[in-house]
């Protein structure tokens, strides 16, 4: 199955600000929009610890830190990820078809 290549669900990260997207936002040049720092794509492994760090947000022993303000906007920024590459967010860490 050839679903990898479309620039508006290939998911790229920035290893600088965190900021998530598809290449497709990040332009020509593969640059984040918001820092202009060159992104990486996001493989199968770094997709599954997104869903991780997603799960974790409910529970309280994570991020401490945070406030619950914070953890639903980090939620709800990594469901809009999720949406956006037309990837499923929950449960199919199993599924094997790439
Ligand atoms: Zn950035």
């Amino acid at each position: 199955m050839i679903e990898q290549h479309d620039p508006k669900t290939s998911p790229v990260a920035c290893p600088r600000c965190d900021w998530l997207g598809s290449i497709d936002q990040a332009g020509d040049e593969s640059r984040c929009p918001e820092c202009g720092t060159i992104v990486c794509p996001l493989r199968q492994k770094g997709l599954d610890s997104l869903r991780a760090h997603h799960r974790q947000l409910l529970k309280m022993g994570y991020k401490v830190e945070w406030t619950l303000e914070q953890r639903a906007a980090e939620q709800e920024r990594v469901e809009r990820f999720f949406q956006r590459i037309g990837q499923p967010l929950r449960g199919d860490q199993n599924r094997d078809r790439a």
